[in-house]
């Protein structure tokens, strides 16, 4: 292997310049430890590093790498559109026909483009407090929809508590109107509802969270918040950045509300619609979503949103992402969960592999189910530790930390599978030995 020193020589110049180095926390590798890899260029289902290491990405740019890196059709489309200009200030074409893409695969009337899923998320916060005149939102523990003030909370020691800051630099005052309840946990929403019912502007979940690992709600488990929201006369906001147009065309929507017949008020978008650019947008119910300005009072604005070159690539990768293709993502995943069972059963790690969809991760030291936060933290994450450097050494890059998501990409072929296949037996015994040990 070439090593890292590139990566390193970078990594020293960029923490003189930045905090921690990074641009967003996880990709410092705090959680692994190590040198993270600078990577210099991205083709198909592999990454190369800037010491010419070569990787099978299974993380594909937390997600919005859909169908793997540099895919020929989206450059040249970038590239005519950023020909003709990379930004107006005025409406254009590309973000027209972008949001009639969302409007066809999705149940959203309308929808408002922004520029990341955490404006996403915050705008859609805003509309459903707007509409309802109604201050409290209720979140679960280990779901993450960016790093909105209202909710980047962390959980009280009671089952149903107000939120704590996060972090320094948000004022109690702004997570005190947010509850946070566990996840999957139906007589919590219920307790929630029972008490404050009259002023909870909004639940906001992730459709099947990615952010603590893959949790998929229990069987039902989104529908039940929707008919609580209805009951209530609060707004039911399905958080879809991460899952959006990756677990199915119509997200994971398309998996559950489409065949139970139930549809969110509002829903968020972002990664594989901006097509490696940034773009996100939220929609939903058409009464609710013309209460935005310009038709109604809720205040919403971007200088970059809806950005011609950014719209140009989600629109075009959407376009790309055909039922065949979601057909072999889907394979895919299964193929790769398959082979990770296999080696951590041969090495005899105990481990519990979860999916939504074509979404999944890998829970090391562990054997029952994660449903919920507190599961999720009850993992080995030395354990974990020990399996990506292994993987890494061996030229597959995962997520660096056990709390994420596993991402595919419709690029991962036969020889990508095969390398994944060969890394995976020496990384479930160096997580054995980090377990015995
Ligand atoms: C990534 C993510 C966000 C935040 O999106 P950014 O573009 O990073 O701001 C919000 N919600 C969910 C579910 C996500 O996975």
């Amino acid at each position: 292997m070439p090593g890292s020193e590139i990566s390193q020589t970078l990594f020293d110049r960029a923490r003189a310049v930045s905090p921690g180095g990074v641009n967003s926390p996880v990709r410092a590798f705090r959680a692994v430890g190590g040198t993270p890899r600078f990577m210099r260029e991205g083709k198909g289902a592999w990454l190369t590093d800037v010491d010419g290491n070569t990787y099978v990405d299974l993380v594909a740019s937390w997600g919005p790498m859909l169908l793997g890196h540099a895919r020929p059709e989206v450059i040249e489309a970038v590239r005519e559109a950023a020909a003709r200009g990379t930004s107006f200030g005025t409406p254009s074409e590309p973000e027209v026909a972008l949001a009639e893409e969302i409007v066809a695969r999705t149940p959203v009337d309308l929808v408002r483009m922004v520029s990341s899923g955490t404006e996403a998320t915050m705008s859609a916060i805003r509309l459903a407090r707007g509409w309802t005149g109604r201050d409290l939102i209720v979140k679960f523990a280990g779901c993450y929809h960016g790093h909105v003030d209202a909710l980047l909370v962390e959980a009280g020691s009671g089952v149903v508590t107000f939120g704590l800051p996060g972090t320094p630099g948000i004022p109690t005052a702004s997570t005190a109107q947010t509850l946070v309840l566990p996840y999957n946990d139906r007589e919590a929403v219920a307790a929630a509802f029972a008490e404050h019912g009259a002023q909870i502007a909004c639940v906001i979940t992730e459709a099947a969270p990615g952010n603590m690992g893959a949790v998929p709600p229990l069987p039902g488990f989104n529908e039940f918040l929707a008919q609580t929201c209805r009951a209530h006369g609060a707004l039911f906001v399905s958080d879809e950045v991460m899952t959006g147009f990756r677990v199915s065309r119509s997200g994971h929507w398309g998996l559950d509300g489409a065949r139970e017949g139930w549809a969110p008020d509002l829903m968020t978008f972002g990664k594989v619609m901006g097509g490696g650019f940034p773009a996100a947008a939220f929609g939903g119910r058409e009464e609710i979503m013309r209460q935005l300005a310009p038709e109604g009072p809720v205040y919403q604005a971007g200088t970059l949103s809806g950005n011609p070159v950014a719209t140009t690539a989600g629109l075009t990768t959407l376009r790309l992402a055909t039922d065949d293709v979601y057909a072999h993502l889907d394979q895919v995943a299964g193929t790769i969960q398959a082979m990770a069972v296999k080696a951590l059963e041969t090495a005899g790690v105990p481990h519990v592999v979860q999916s939504a969809g074509n979404l999944f991760s890998v829970f090391l030291g562990r054997t029952e189910p994660v449903v919920d936060f507190a599961d999720a933290q009850a993992q080995s994450q030395p354990a974990y530790k020990a399996f990506f450097h292994a993987m890494l050494d061996h030229g597959v890059y995962l997520p660096p930390s056990a709390f994420e998501a596993w991402f595919v990409s419709d690029a991962l072929d036969a020889d990508a599978l095969d390398a994944v296949e060969r890394a995976l037996a020496p990384s479930a015994r160096a997580a054995a030995e980090a377990l015995g040990a």
